[in-house]
């Protein structure tokens, strides 16, 4: 087997996942059969957003090695165990959780159906988890003094995306991945068609049998140089533009940090909010069809507070799509550059990430890559089609009409061919594990069920509910309430076991 040069251009998340799990999975201490390097520019910045992740992060952490602890103290991270939507369905102060853990009985389960049918006074999720429960509580998923990675919950992280790149970046030059800082100004492609170096502005040539674009947005191999399409998916998703705020605790301290993110509906899209060690991450995801970018600002500054007034906000736009073809001769696309899906659900790292775990699983140690990049693009077309399925599920079941974004989102045109096809499906049967063959999907019927009950689904045809209140599945009330005694504060967990200084903050807060 002969030494297989990879050569990852762009440094961003996506790029530094890629370089670090690949040297971690392809090579061992003793024996190395891929080399990989990554270029990165000095002069374009990362996209710096990106601070919300699913509970698959741990599986590419504890793969590349990393401490968990370490890991938490370099990026600021905090737990998430949940997504909680906010005004969602009518816009009047409705919430309802989207948790990562679901108690399932049986394979058929009547939990649905059964709170379906009932007078809907309890959420479904506090019925069939008990994340919702803890999420409340602001309890930590993770026990003192456990291992590394270990907890009877599903969990995943909020994180500084800038930190989360410069921590694997790290890790991975120390482990021997080779870092350049320059700027990519040429490529150079061979007669097949296929890349065979890049030229950059400080006289550097790179060679590669392998080539892995996480250029983001610019795409400056798959799109510029090979000219992959893209698929525009703007038709079902109609927020292309976001501004983002960063708010230090010192400047306010909302007096604790939520083990989980919000996600609420406001006039023309969503503002998210996201707890880390030191600070909040805010930000509001809108249509800039239907609101312009000063008053999208406003509107965030409004809805955040005063303590807003002198802090910086950034821009940003995104073209929502991705890549019929995501590998192209021996060019690879990871991350920004394959193509994005609005962030509702935090999915831009998980497709980085398993973007590159099926890479490895596909690795082309021959010549011969063409069927190797022909299931790799299918997988992961897949597994776009099926984010933008979910995410388009959480527009298009909306009551709201209080605008006009609200109004058009709902539109029969808005909604995927897919979710029409289940949403019939669903009126004869209520979602379960057989509807979705594909087995490789992030989200399952369990999901669904979270957020079609979370958007009151049917209510229409059950008459809103006559039977009594749904009960709880055996087991959710006996672990809350063990959980509620025996799991610690988030912020407890972070300060004791990470030994951070939230104290002051919390002080602070108390003093006022
Ligand atoms: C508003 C918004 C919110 C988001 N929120 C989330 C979230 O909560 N959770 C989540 O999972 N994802 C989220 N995402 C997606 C997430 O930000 C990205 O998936 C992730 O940051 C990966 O970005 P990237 O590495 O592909 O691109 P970037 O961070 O843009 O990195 C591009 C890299 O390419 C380099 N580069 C560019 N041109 C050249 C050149 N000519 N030569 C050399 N290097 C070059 C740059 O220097 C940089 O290092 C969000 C995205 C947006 C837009």
């Amino acid at each position: 087997m002969s030494l297989k040069r990879v050569l990852v251009v762009g440094g961003g998340s996506a790029g530094w996942i890629t370089a670090a799990y690949m040297d971690a999975a392809l090579n061992s201490k003793d024996h190395k059969p891929v080399e990989v390097s990554l270029i990165e520019s000095e002069i374009v910045g990362r996209i710096g957003v990106g601070e919300a992740t699913v509970p698959t992060i741990r599986h590419v952490l504890q793969t590349i090695g990393i401490s968990e602890s370490d890991f938490m103290k370099a990026t600021d991270a905090t737990f998430k165990q949940s997504i909680r939507f906010d005004n969602w369905l009518d816009g009047r102060g409705e919430t309802y959780y989207h948790p990562f853990e679901r108690r399932q009985t049986a394979r058929i389960d009547r939990t649905g159906v059964n709170w379906m049918a009932s007078d809907r006074s309890r959420p479904f999720a506090e019925l069939v988890s008990t994340q919702p429960h803890f999420c409340e509580a602001g309890l930590s998923p993770r026990m003192p003094k456990s291992p590394d990675y270990a907890s009877p919950l599903p969990y995943a992280y909020h994180m500084d995306a800038e930190k989360f790149a410069d921590h694997l970046c790290d890790i991975a030059k120390a482990r021997g991945v080779k870092h350049y800082v320059d700027d990519v100004t040429d490529i150079k492609r061979a007669e097949n068609g296929n890349i065979e170096s890049v030229s950059t502005k400080g006289g550097l040539t790179l060679e590669a049998d392998l080539f892995v674009d996480c250029t983001g947005f610019a795409s400056i191999l798959i799109g510029k140089t090979l000219g992959a399409e893209f698929d525009d998916f703007s038709q079902h998703l109609l927020c292309d533009s976001a501004v983002a705020m960063r708010v230090p605790y010192e400047t306010y301290y909302p007096g604790q940090i939520k083990p989980y993110t919000t996600s609420t509906a406001v006039s023309n899209g969503w503002i998210w909010d996201i707890g880390l060690m030191n600070r909040r991450g805010t930000g509001y995801v809108y249509s800039s069809a239907f609101l312009d970018k000063d008053k999208a600002e406003a509107e965030l500054r409004a809805f955040e507070g005063d303590h807003t007034k002198d802090l910086d906000a950034r821009h940003l736009r995104f073209r929502v799509g991705r890549r019929p073809q995501q590998w192209v001769k021996n060019c690879v696309s990871i991350g920004l550059s394959s193509g994005f899906i609005e962030p509702l659900e935090s999915t831009g790292i998980y497709l980085s990430e398993y973007a590159v775990v099926t890479l490895c699983e596909h690795f082309p140690y021959g010549s011969d890559m063409q069927p190797l990049a022909d299931r790799f693009n299918q997988i992961m077309t897949g597994r776009y089609d099926e984010i933008l399925d979910f995410i388009n599920m959480h527009y298009c079941m909306t009551r709201r009409t209080d605008t006009e974004f609200w109004r058009e989102v709902q539109k029969d045109e808005r909604i995927t061919d897919n979710l029409k096809a289940k949403f019939e499906f669903w009126k004869l049967k209520p979602p379960s594990h057989s509807d979705f063959e594909d087995q490789l999907r992030l989200f399952s019927h369990q999901s669904y069920e979270y957020i079609l009950y979370g958007m009151d689904f049917q209510r229409d045809r059950f008459g809103g509910g006559q039977r009594p209140v749904a009960k709880h599945l055996p087991g959710v009330t006996r672990i809350v309430e063990a959980g509620k005694t025996r799991l610690p504060r988030h912020e407890d967990w972070l300060e004791h076991e990470l030994g951070t200084k939230l104290g002051r903050y919390r002080t602070a807060e108390l003093a006022e």
